[in-house]
């Protein structure tokens, strides 16, 4: 509003008597008096200005909320702050119907490529569906987003360094000139097991998400993108999903992956009980598939390396 008075935002305050008041706090709630007011001085109406504030968001969802602008569109102009994109969920301007773009200025089609972004949509959608009812207290009680980030931040395994494909290709003297950057431990979280697409594409330095809600209220864009996809799919399939995390975690990091499952419904954590052993039980059996596989390539590549040095010397 003060951009539509050609204001800055202090001296809007200061004409409407509110000068002494956080703007942030006045869209956090607005009390009726301060409704009744705005709408006195503007002529819009209250109902309209209640609209604008953050009344219909639980407090514990508030730390969702950005001060400024997260993500800018590039149609949008800068120093107006919409009230849809405070959320971190939310990756394309309502306005516009065109992708945010981060503070490097990518866009998400850029940095996860336009196949694999498609194919990861609908759970973006599902997970930002949970998001958002559970941002307007609307969520079904005691499984919800907090749980689900608290998971997907867990640290399933030890940290260890950028591993082969994590590593950009480069000389042995470019190596060594590198040694601190490729023993750095990286902190291992179940979030690259549920979005392995995350993975692939996130900086290796800063492939490591804050734990639980801090993750998502502070995250980049591609980790907020990650972050909403994570809880899409475990909310398809918490079974699943947690199961494929226990699989792949080391045993410190599945006794802390079972920490965190105490606050799961007993209901689901009963369920992956019961699947678990199950899953192990088929993990091992094609670990050992696996081996022997690898044991009768290299026996037949002996078998021809011999023979091949056979016919060379004959
Ligand atoms: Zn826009």
């Amino acid at each position: 509003m003060a951009a539509f008075y050609a204001m800055t935002v202090p001296e809007f305050l200061g004409e409407l008597g509110l000068l002494q008041r956080d703007v942030f706090d006045l869209e956090w709630r607005l009390s009726a008096g301060e409704g009744a007011l705005i709408a006195a001085r503007t002529g819009v109406s209250e109902v309209a200005l209640q609209a604008m504030t953050f009344q219909e968001i639980t407090p514990d969802a508030r730390i969702m909320i950005a001060r400024k602008t997260r993500h800018h569109c590039p149609s949008c102009p800068a120093d107006v702050h919409r009230k849809a994109p405070s959320f971190p969920w939310m990756f394309q301007c309502p306005i516009h119907s065109i992708d945010f773009r981060d503070v490097g200025g990518a866009i998400l089609p850029d940095i996860l490529g336009s196949a694999h972004l498609a194919a990861l949509q609908s759970h973006a959608k599902t997970g930002a569906a949970v998001l958002d009812s559970w941002a307007r207290g609307e969520g079904q009680g005691a499984f919800g987003p907090v749980e689900m980030l608290l998971f997907l931040t867990t640290r399933h395994r030890r940290a260890s360094p950028p591993n082969v494909s994590e590593q950009p290709r480069m000389s042995l003297g470019t190596r060594r000139d590198y040694h601190a950057f490729l023993t750095t431990p990286i902190i291992r979280q179940a979030l690259a097991v549920i979005v392995p697409e995350y993975d692939h594409v996130a900086p290796v330095l800063v492939k490591p998400v804050r734990p639980g809600l801090h993750a998502l209220a502070q995250g980049s864009l591609l980790q907020a993108f990650a972050l909403t996809v994570g809880i899409g799919r475990i909310a398809e399939d918490p079974v699943a999903r947690v199961i494929k995390v226990l699989l792949a975690s080391d045993a410190d990091g599945q006794e802390r992956v079972k920490d965190v499952l105490r606050a799961w419904p007993l209901s689901v954590r009963r369920r992956i009980s019961a699947r678990l052993w199950r899953a192990e039980r088929d993990e091992r059996v094609r670990q050992t598939a696996e081996k022997a596989a690898r044991g009768r390539q290299s026996h037949k590549l002996r078998y021809v390396q011999s023979h091949k040095c056979r016919y060379r010397i004959s």
